[in-house]
């Protein structure tokens, strides 16, 4: 049994401010053991509990945030960035039983610690066929395509009630409990290892693959800070304006729908101007 293990940070234990997940600042630095540690608690989870493989695909920002040198030796980890399928690529490769969330967060425009939706400030609102969608909701969507179950979730306590939306039997473990968007209430890396490692055994038994899920089509709605984004994202074919700082577009698969929104994101971080968005 192999499960796959999505790793963003913004979600990880004492994680509550932009420097704590800004590659490259010393706050970061400090933070990585922690992020490793909710990780690594998660990997011996599911060692525990049967599976014979794990494979960690960083998906956050530069996509090299983890410790490979602190997993466990059974570990895999895929790093860095350019991948298909960004936060859950692996999942495609056939193999995989169970999918875990380590480290998610809620979406933009939504309460909770660092919430954001793939830009950290540009990107005011994503929906999926008219629900407002974080990334987990997304990802979920793209692992059902290759009827892949999320058996794991850990977060805010926020992110664990987003979960219950789109993964409700999945194990769900919050590592903080959320005040405001650059503040929670944090546990220690030793209770949170521990929380992690026992949901992480417990939930090893629903990794069982089903029938992959064909949902489409799946229509997204982006919401932008600025109207000169929505315009920059109309480059992408088949991304068209719905109001004055919105744009839509249509997907017959999630494959498909989630490498648009990749476009739709990469083009519109580069239309964004240092000071004024
Ligand atoms: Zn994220």
């Amino acid at each position: 049994m192999k499960i796959l293990i999505s790793a963003d940070m913004e979600g990880a234990t004492g994680v509550t401010w932009p420097a704590d997940v800004l590659p490259g600042t010393p706050q970061w630095e400090r933070c990585r053991p922690m992020f490793t540690s909710d990780v690594r608690a998660a990997a011996l989870g599911f060692f525990d509990g049967g599976a014979d493989a794990v494979l960690v695909n960083e998906a956050h920002w530069t996509m090299r945030n983890l410790l490979l040198e602190q997993l466990d030796e059974r570990v895999e980890m895929l790093t860095g960035r350019h991948k298909s399928l960004s936060m859950v690529e692996g999942v495609q490769y056939g193999d995989v039983d169970g999918v875990a969330f380590v480290g998610y967060h809620t979406g933009a425009g939504s309460e909770g610690v660092l919430a954001h939706t793939y830009l950290a400030n540009s990107i005011t609102g994503v929906w999926l066929n008219g629900e407002r969608a974080s990334e987990g909701l997304l990802n979920a969507q793209v692992v059902a395509e290759y009827g892949v179950p999320v058996i794991l979730v850990t977060g805010d306590d926020l992110t664990c009630d987003d979960a219950l939306g789109y993964a409700p039997e999945a194990r769900k473990v919050a590592v903080k409990d959320h005040v405001s968007r650059y503040a929670a209430v944090c546990r220690t890396p030793t209770r949170t290892a521990a929380d992690i490692r026992a949901a992480a055994k417990e939930a090893t038994a629903l990794a069982v693959r089903y029938e992959p899920v064909r949902g489409g089509p799946f229509t997204v709605e982006l919401e932008f800070d600025a109207e000169h984004l929505a315009a920059a994202a109309t480059v992408v074919p088949g991304v068209a304006p719905t109001g004055e700082r919105r744009v839509a577009y249509t997907g017959t698969t999630m494959y498909e729908t989630i490498r648009t929104f990749k476009a739709v994101t990469t083009i519109v971080s580069a239309a964004v101007e240092e000071q004024y968005g």
